[in-house]
């Protein structure tokens, strides 16, 4: 077993792009990667770089976790899994129709409300415009109901996944390992 400085001593001759790419792969152990970062920290790699680069599977899946499991953002209390949910709406005046999908991170009570408010939304205004506006509206109404009656998966969505690494990607971080905040995470999707 080596250690972090046989690591540091093996590694720094080897070239910045090779360590980088080291970094992106998943097998190494603690040490090495630990290694890695300060080597290229040293040669003035940014850290929000580094930290898109050295962005496992495993990192991401356990914040991803962390935040199912956590408080939801919206009504702030623990009523089941937190996960990346949608909301169809469409609406339409004689030839012109618009469709949108938007997206909440929350609890599946607080995305059941915003699916009963979108489906209400598509019955009222959905219908008034030929053909998109006809032909969407029972497809939108639709797409709400499965949301609300679709059970949660064990795992974490990959649209939660995506959002999670994009966010880890993006933050500028003295520490490799910190809790994202679900409220900010909520902000950016809405
Ligand atoms: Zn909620």
């Amino acid at each position: 077993m080596y250690s972090k400085e046989d690591y540091l001593r093996n590694f720094c001759r080897t070239e910045s792009q090779v360590l980088l790419d080291r970094l992106a792969k998943n097998e190494l152990t603690d040490d090495a990667r630990a290694a890695i970062r300060e080597l290229l920290t040293e040669r003035g790699v940014s850290l929000p770089y580094l930290e898109t680069v050295d962005m496992t599977d495993e990192k991401v899946h356990a914040h991803a976790m962390a935040l199912r499991n956590g408080a939801c953002p919206r009504c702030r209390r623990h009523r089941g899994i937190v996960e990346l949910r949608s909301s169809h709406w469409v609406w339409s005046a004689l030839v012109f129709t618009r469709f949108k999908t938007e997206k909440h991170l929350c609890c599946h009570k607080c995305g059941n409300r915003e699916n009963f408010k979108a489906a209400g939304f598509c019955l009222l205004l959905g219908w008034w415009g030929f053909p998109f506006g006809l032909l969407g509206t029972p497809y939108m109404v639709l797409a709400n109901f499965f949301q609300i009656v679709g059970r949660d998966r064990l795992e974490p969505s990959d649209a939660l996944r995506d959002l999670v690494r994009r966010h880890l990607g993006g933050m500028a971080r003295s520490r490799p390992v910190q809790l994202l905040d679900p409220v900010e995470l909520e902000k950016s999707v809405s």
